[in-house]
């Protein structure tokens, strides 16, 4: 995926952070606190709350943005550059001369 399609298919934070919750949700969210893996979503707060034990998660706890106030965008895209220019590695318009 080219980066312009990219940032055009996340156009800004909301869009972002609906996929973030996504990947958590499909990954599994696993509570530090007790392990349970149920939770509820609070929409309101942005949190996991564990169905077991009620303590509360931000969607970014225990991700690469772990105590990061940058916003989820800068990530997406610092995530995105990393990984396809990983895939491409190096790149073949790259001149070593
Ligand atoms: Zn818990």
């Amino acid at each position: 995926m080219k980066l312009l399609n990219f940032v055009s298919q996340y156009p800004d934070e909301a869009s972002c952070r609906a996929k973030f919750k996504e990947y958590r949700d499909k990954q599994g969210v696993i509570c530090p606190h007790c392990g349970g893996k149920a939770h509820y979503w609070k929409k309101d707060k942005e949190n996991y709350e564990g169905k077991a034990c009620g303590k509360r998660q931000s969607l970014r706890a225990n991700t690469v943005m772990h105590g990061s106030q940058l916003p989820f965008r800068y990530w997406f895209i610092a995530i995105h550059l990393l990984t396809s220019t990983k895939k491409s590695f190096p790149p073949r318009n790259f001149n070593v001369s």
